[in-house]
């Protein structure tokens, strides 16, 4: 099919159809913009009682998924999509040893047609099936989950967000966090009042520019106050960089003035 076709091998397909069947995504599949394709590893053991862990050689805690079954998972889908003339798809394994991701990396994955995800459970798969198969290493970040089943949840909800018209218009990702290396602005919704705390003005000001300046300036303001890493490589316009110069110069003269100020009053107290 046309858009964006994701595969992915679990074993707890159940787990991936249900978590991304609500909502936007749910919506963009039925409007044949994404497709999801979860398929069993499973169903692919030869073994008579449908196996598909063994004990890892060398001894050592946990069991290890055993390479046939996800090979010849592999295989089978690699075949669907070659049946359809695509070309030889990238195939995502979920590690916490992989590069992390990010939305310049989902940006990116975004611009293929197929993408195939494999999950491992238990100790992990046999190093074996990852060399053959398998193109890209991805982990959602320094934390070890059970399963690859959420991580790949996490992937095709952002990765689907970037396909073109699974967000309408006005819920466009072009101004987002992360967009030119800033977190967004403040958002607010009516009452104009809630429990006393007002709406900032210039947000009901009806004036487009001073909205937009407003949004920016409070974008630098937040990441350089929880993100300075961001900050460091944000995207500014030469008005922007004054602006933030200014802020930084400012806060600097006050964290003196209250460094003078402590001292003055520890010596009075010594
Ligand atoms: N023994 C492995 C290790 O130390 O690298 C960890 C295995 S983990 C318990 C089981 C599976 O969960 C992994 O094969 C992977 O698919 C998934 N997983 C765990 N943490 C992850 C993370 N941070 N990012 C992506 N996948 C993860």
């Amino acid at each position: 099919m046309e858009g964006m076709n994701f595969h992915v091998m679990t074993l707890f397909p159940e787990m991936i159809e249900q978590g991304l069947s609500t909502s936007i995504l749910g919506r963009a599949m039925e409007r044949g913009l994404i497709s999801l394709d979860a398929v069993n590893i499973r169903d692919y053991s030869l073994d008579k009682h449908r196996r598909v862990d063994d004990y890892p050689y060398g001894g050592g805690a946990g069991m290890v998924m055993t390479a046939d079954p996800v090979v010849r998972c592999y295989r089978a889908i690699e075949a669907k999509i070659a049946g359809i003339g695509r070309k030889r798809p990238r195939v995502i394994y979920l590690t916490p040893q992989g590069r992390t991701f990010t939305q310049s990396m989902a940006q990116e994955l975004a611009q293929e047609e197929e993408l195939v995800f494999l999950c491992g459970h238990y100790e992990g798969i046999d190093e074996r099936a990852v060399e053959m198969i398998v193109t890209d290493q991805v982990s959602i970040g320094d934390y070890v989950l059970t399963g690859g089943e959420l991580p790949v949840m996490v992937m095709i909800d952002v990765i689907s967000r970037l396909v073109p018209g699974v967000l309408n218009n006005q819920e466009s990702p072009e101004f987002e966090t992360f967009h030119d290396n800033l977190l967004e602005y403040p958002q607010y919704t009516r009452p104009e009042v809630y429990e006393g705390r007002r709406v900032p003005e210039v947000l009901l000001s009806g004036h487009h520019a001073k909205i937009e300046e407003w949004r920016r300036m409070q974008s630098i303001l937040r990441t350089d106050a929880a993100r300075p890493d961001l900050m460091e490589r944000a995207v500014l316009s030469k008005k922007e960089q004054r602006f933030y110069r200014e802020y930084r110069q400012a806060r600097e003269t006050e964290e003196e003035a209250s460094a003078i100020q402590e001292g003055d009053s520890k010596s009075k107290n010594e």
